[in-house]
């Protein structure tokens, strides 16, 4: 297996330039999948965020905010392209740093190449309005960049998260400072030597690695920030959001979910089960989008359980590299959590339906977790209502739209929801009536398309990235008169 790194990963990247972080100091990221160290990154502090912001406004005044939105597009598209042809090593180093397996850490690779098509290509097809006013006036709106925007990103999947939102962002002339996580961020370091290939401007985009409280909290509190797009846990989000507050700065914000796929009676249920397995396991269910609950009317709750239980009992666990069903969890204190998770839930006597295996052959040091299927777990019960981020799974078995309903809508969080029917009339009113960002029927896409807007309601955030409406939240609308008799 191939760990090698092939590029100085100890820089901070500003203005077109790496260098060490301001105070020379550096952080060590480690290997999932065996405990050990991987190699060093640059410790970036507020110093150096200063230096990102200021080396941002400098691109914005130097022509990047004039450059014609084609041309912004083609850049994207040219980008794009380099990520297509290094996908395998992108896939290669997000699998080393993140412990998601290769086929995974490949479809990401992928997906950043496709986000950076899609917004290159919607680039120059964003417009604004002319509006019906007062006799004797023209009325237009024009959307304009935020001018620098902060993009703060977790280490769950760097690529895709990236994608979304740095790739926005450009397409609408804005000028970013990305502080990837301090668990991950290879990924990102190699994305930025792809963009200056591509030919983007020095400082259009700056990367400061770093930690969460150093410069994470600098650039989400920075004055010269006009817009923080923030993906992570419920209590960063909180900080973030307050801290922009100060300079009264919008703050996209993607906190995660409890996400629901709900089975009723009447689905194919051959169609189904593939997917709910695999939106629970998929990057060891470290995904704000996990179904981590599957509701299942009670009439067909044994035939789904027993069906899952067999795919479980088949899943096996390994280093990434080996290309398993699932690898290990990022960090030795994520898998703290999710262990944590299931003594309580044996604790409290929760039904076992089924676990996975890790293999014998995975490394003595990383993080693994066999995954595992509860069933018949109450409502109420904090397996059933807190975001594990780990490859467990609640089973939860309900009668009637009506209870369905209260089950999906009764925890804090609402961002996707997998609805499983034949029955058109009651996918409609379940897709009207859910509390969340988006619904999925007869299919559920954790992650959710890079054409479809994504976002939560009530502790999952607010604000919505991929799609065309990413481009209005990384936009400032701008209304003009005109007077003329
Ligand atoms: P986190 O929210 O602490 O980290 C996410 C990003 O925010 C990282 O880049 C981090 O450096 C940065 N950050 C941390 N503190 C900050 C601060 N004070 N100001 C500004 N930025 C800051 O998430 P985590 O600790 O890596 O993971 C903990 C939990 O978060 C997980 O168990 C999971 O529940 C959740 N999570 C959710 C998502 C998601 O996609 N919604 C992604 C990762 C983690």
């Amino acid at each position: 297996m191939d760990t090698t790194i092939p590029f100085d990963t100890r820089g901070v990247l500003i203005g077109g330039r790496w260098r060490p972080a301001a105070d020379g100091r550096t952080l060590t990221l480690t290997d999932p999948s065996t405990g050990l160290a991987l190699t060093e990154i640059a410790r970036g502090g507020a110093g150096d965020v200063d230096d990102a912001v200021a080396a941002a406004q400098a691109a914005l005044g130097g022509g990047w905010g004039r450059r014609a939105a084609v041309e912004r597009g083609r850049l994207l598209s040219a980008l794009a392209a380099r990520v297509r042809t290094a996908v395998d090593e992108l896939a290669r180093l997000e699998a080393l740093d993140v412990g998601k397996p290769l086929a995974q850490a490949r479809a990401d690779a992928l997906a950043l190449a496709r986000y950076l098509e899609f917004y290159g290509g919607a680039a120059d097809k964003v417009t604004g309005e002319t509006l019906p006013y007062a006799e004797g006036f023209t009325a237009l709106t024009l959307r304009e960049p935020h001018g620098v925007t902060a993009h703060i990103v977790p280490w769950n999947y760097p690529m895709q998260i990236i994608g979304r939102s740095v790739g926005a962002a450009l397409a609408m002339g804005n000028a970013c400072v990305l502080k990837p996580a301090e668990e991950a961020c290879l990924t990102a370091l190699a994305f930025a030597r792809l963009a200056h290939e591509a030919g983007l401007p020095a400082g259009v985009l700056n990367v400061v690695p770093g930690l969460g409280e150093e410069a994470g909290a600098a650039l989400a509190s920075h004055a010269g920030v006009r817009h923080v797009s923030f993906t992570g846990s419920v209590a960063t989000g909180r900080l973030v959001q307050a801290a922009a507050a100060r300079h009264a700065v919008p703050v996209t914000l993607e906190l995660g979910g409890k996400s629901p796929q709900i089975v009723f009676a009447d689905a194919d249920l051959d169609a189904a089960l593939p997917f709910l397995v695999q939106a629970g396991i998929q990057n060891a269910g470290q995904t704000c989008s996990a179904a981590s609950r599957i509701l299942v009317e009670r009439r067909v709750h044994a035939e789904v359980v027993g069906r899952m239980a067999a795919r479980y009992r088949a899943l096996r666990v390994g280093a990434a590299l080996a290309d398993l069903d699932l690898g290990p969890l990022v960090s030795a204190r994520q898998r703290e959590v999710v262990e944590g998770y299931l003594a309580l839930a044996n604790a409290d006597g929760l039904r076992v339906a089924a676990r996975g295996t890790v293999v014998a052959d995975a490394p003595a040091g990383g993080h693994y977790v066999a995954p595992t299927l509860l069933d018949e777990v109450p409502p109420s019960h904090r397996v059933a209502r807190e975001e594990i981020f780990g490859p467990v799974q609640a089973v939860i078995p309900f009668d009637g739209e009506d209870e369905a309903l209260a089950i999906a809508d009764g925890t804090d969080y609402g961002l996707v929801a997998g609805v499983w029917t034949r029955d058109v009339g009651r996918a409609l009113r379940m897709a009207r009536r859910l509390q969340c960002g988006q619904v999925f029927v007869n299919h559920y896409g954790a992650g959710g398309g890079i054409e479809l807007p994504f976002g939560g309601v009530k502790l999952s955030g607010h604000g919505r990235e991929k799609g065309f409406e990413a481009l209005r939240g990384f936009s400032v609308l701008k209304t003009v008169a005109i007077r003329h008799g």
